[in-house]
């Protein structure tokens, strides 16, 4: 039997609200008389998406999108696909994507590249956090709130399995033995 994994905290649910507030204040000094379309990536950006969208008080969107790729293990398998596209038309638009983590950076890159392909006025891009450790592909981060270490990091959305996003604080998952 192994036993449960272990959770090491690494940023508290007030350095992530004091996050979320700076990233806010960036976006809307940037996006406040744009109108623009904020594309949330799921599953894992819902939390901070809700919580982000509270701090604007503009006019906006709010798209999803939802893409498959980490079959449940702790590393993406490189092949994506998109699950669910944005159902508005952002021709001409002003469009942010609002990512939970960046790792590799293959699901934020595909992700660019099908909303770029719809001739958005601009595209750019918000995260939460970034882990560039272990990057693959090189990802511009126009908006970015915590840089974490090279560990799986779970909680504030963020699954392990779909266990753990209720968590609100962010931690480092090691798995039992
Ligand atoms: P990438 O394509 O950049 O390797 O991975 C992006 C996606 O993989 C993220 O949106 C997230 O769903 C998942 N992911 C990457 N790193 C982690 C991590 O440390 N913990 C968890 N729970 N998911 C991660
Ligand atoms: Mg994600």
């Amino acid at each position: 039997m192994s036993s449960e994994p272990k959770l090491t905290l690494l940023f508290t649910r007030d350095e992530i609200e004091a996050t979320v507030k700076r990233l806010a204040a960036e976006i809307r000094r940037d996006y406040g008389d744009k109108h623009p379309v904020l594309v949330g990536i799921l599953k894992g950006s819902f939390m901070f998406m809700a919580d982000l969208i509270r701090l604007l008080d503009f006019p906006l969107e709010v798209e999803f999108v939802r893409l498959s790729s980490y079959g449940g293990g702790r590393e993406t398998s490189g092949k994506i696909k998109l699950v669910q596209g944005v159902q508005t038309k952002i021709k001409d638009r002003h469009v942010l994507v609002i990512e939970d983590i960046i790792d590799t950076g293959l699901t934020t890159a595909f992700v660019l590249d099908y909303l770029g392909k719809k001739e958005p006025a601009s595209l750019k891009l918000c995260t939460l956090t970034d882990k560039p450790a272990r990057r693959k592909t090189k990802v511009n981060i126009d908006y970015l709130g915590l840089t974490v270490p090279n560990k799986f990091v779970v909680g504030y959305g963020i699954d392990w399995d779909e266990r753990f996003r209720y968590l609100p604080d962010i931690y480092a998952m090691e798995e039992g033995q």
